[in-house]
């Protein structure tokens, strides 16, 4: 029996996602300028790369209906991307009129989950992202990918490793560099996350390949651990661990940003995000969507402070 040897990496890198995932799942809609409070607080903290807004029609996605003034307000600079979401092309028009720096599309592992959400097959979705991309790279607008429910499907259950490198292997012909795995259900275990990497890194030793785990079973962390033992280096993170359902606010959320900085920080490993910082905003956060944070290091404030001037016996 061979020992797991881990390389551990110097640094990793988190696409913040507390603005999209997380505020679209709350059942209290944010003001603007909250969320543009947000966003620059989380910038303030060190996060290069944020997911800003969904272009989800409103009808859709109230909690989103304001994503053009919330691009136009937030402060640009040079150390950080915006990321927006696109659902179809008439988003994508909303979307490049509010110059994102990035263009996010999705498409289900599973064909029953994409028809759910989309209303369409995965062939069509992935067909719709050809005109995207080539419209979005003509604006010199790069574009992302994620594939949810990688890891397992809510309706079909296990999916295929194979499903997964076809999808890659589709979006890479497109010119999409990075492609991001969604644990949208929270059902992906550590084993197969480390197999699930290993094999698409074996096809595509160059991908920049992304994580996005959801938190409904307590697996988040060990996934991403998992995940940094395969080799992986991008994750996706909300504020709080907020997101999931709308239907069930503080359960099943996204990783947290503060659990993951903790962890890897403590573990020698550089996040490049303030800590304290995270603290102080999750204050924030809680105030306006008026209900405690599901991240543990939120609330135990994060580091342990050690008590001076009295002993402890
Ligand atoms: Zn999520």
């Amino acid at each position: 029996m061979q020992h797991l040897q881990i390389l551990w990496p110097d640094s990793i890198d988190i696409r913040e996602v507390s603005p999209r995932d997380g505020l679209q799942a709350e059942p209290q809609i944010l003001p603007t300028e909250q969320k543009v409070e947000l966003i620059k607080k989380l910038g303030q903290a060190g996060l290069r790369r944020i997911e800003a807004a969904s272009f989800v029609h409103p009808k859709w996605l109230p909690q989103m209906a304001d994503a053009e003034e919330v691009m136009r307000q937030i402060p640009r600079s040079a150390n950080i991307r915006y990321s927006v979401l696109v659902p179809n092309l008439a988003g994508l028009e909303r979307a490049l009129g509010t110059k994102p720096d990035e263009i996010t599309v999705f498409v289900s592992a599973s064909e029953t989950h994409n028809r759910k959400n989309v209303n369409r097959s995965i062939e069509e979705s992935v067909e719709g992202f050809k005109t995207i991309v080539s419209r979005s790279h003509v604006s010199g607008v790069e574009v992302s990918a994620v594939i949810v429910t990688a890891f397992g499907c809510p309706y079909e259950g296990a999916v295929p490793v194979s499903r997964i490198l076809d999808l890659i292997d589709q979006f890479q012909g497109m010119g999409i560099r990075q492609v991001t795995l969604g644990d949208t259900v929270g059902t992906a275990n550590p084993r197969q996350v480390y197999h699930t990497i290993k094999t698409i890194y074996n096809r595509f030793p160059d991908i920049m390949l992304g994580l996005h785990f959801h938190d409904n079973r307590g697996t988040a962390l060990a996934n991403m651990l998992a995940a940094i033992s395969a080799g992986a280096t991008y994750f996706d993170t909300a504020l709080g661990g907020i997101g999931g359902s709308p239907f069930s606010p503080g359960a099943g959320g996204n990783l947290a940003t503060e659990d993951l900085v903790y962890i890897l920080e403590e573990s020698g490993i550089s996040t490049r995000v303030e800590l304290s910082s995270l603290i102080a905003t999750g204050d924030l956060l809680e105030q306006w969507i008026g209900h405690e944070l599901p991240s543990r290091v939120h609330r135990a404030r994060g580091r342990m402070v050690p008590v001076s001037g009295e002993r402890q016996e």
